[in-house]
């Protein structure tokens, strides 16, 4: 770890990146292979929704529209599960920050508790791929591993590799014209953070346009360096 983080600090990494740029695929391995905890609020939203919550039933038409929740309702969400006993061991951050408000929301929750971002990573990729990539994805319903049409198959069809569930889900805003919506609020609200955690000097930027080995040996790369 660098200078302000000290030994007994846990890690914070932020995976950076337009929808289907992968941030959730290699949250979930890089959580396997170092000990950490992948936050995702898109995950936290789902099961707000999922629960009928009042922050779920204000977040889901926003979601379906592939706009952004409002910040406080993110910002909330994201505080109460960092406060989790789990989080303690460091977190990696797939899908916040994604406004400046909760950019600079997180730099305060990280300073009261001496933390700061061992490195902002943004999975660099080209908006074109990115409606096939995710038209094509689907989870299992039972362990959350993820799987692809075209480019992540499981071994027999229909039957997880990873736990044998068979109930595979799709997401409700994985469909062309929500991805439409959710790439034009990346651009538009996401994009800046990428300029401003260079200004911190916590950026660091990977080609999200390979196979998701190789970009997950470029990710542990950068996440032993920056965790060192
Ligand atoms: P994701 O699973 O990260 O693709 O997020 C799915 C949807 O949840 C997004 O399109 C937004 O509507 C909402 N969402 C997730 N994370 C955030 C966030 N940090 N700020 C605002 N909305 C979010």
């Amino acid at each position: 770890m660098d200078g302000a983080n000290t030994a007994n600090v846990a890690p914070v990494l932020i995976l950076l990146g337009p929808p289907g740029a992968g941030k959730g695929t290699q949250a979930r391995m890089l959580e396997e292979k170092f000990g950490l905890v992948q936050l995702s609020t898109g995950d936290l939203l789902r099961a707000a929704v999922a629960a009928g919550t009042d922050a779920g039933k204000a977040a889901k038409a926003v979601m379906e529209a592939g706009e952004l929740v409002s910040d406080q309702i993110v910002i909330d969400i994201l505080r109460d599960r960092l406060g989790d006993a789990d989080c303690a061991k460091g977190v990696i951050l797939d899908g916040f920050p994604r406004t400046t408000v909760q950019a600079e929301a997180l730099d305060e929750l990280l300073s009261e508790s001496g933390q700061k971002i061992n490195a902002a990573i943004s999975l660099e990729v080209d908006d074109a791929a990115m409606v096939t990539r995710i038209s094509g994805r689907y989870t299992c319903g039972s362990c959350g591993e993820g799987y692809h049409d075209e480019f992540k198959q499981p071994a027999k069809d229909g039957v997880c590799d990873k736990c044998g569930g068979t109930e595979m889900k799709r997401r409700a805003d994985d469909n062309a014209e929500t991805v439409e919506s959710r790439l034009v609020a990346y651009h538009a609200q996401t994009a800046p953070l990428i300029a401003y955690y260079d200004g911190k000097g916590s950026l660091q930027k990977i080609d999200a346009m390979g196979s998701i080995d190789d970009i997950a040996g470029g990710l542990s790369a950068i996440v032993v360096k920056a965790t060192a």
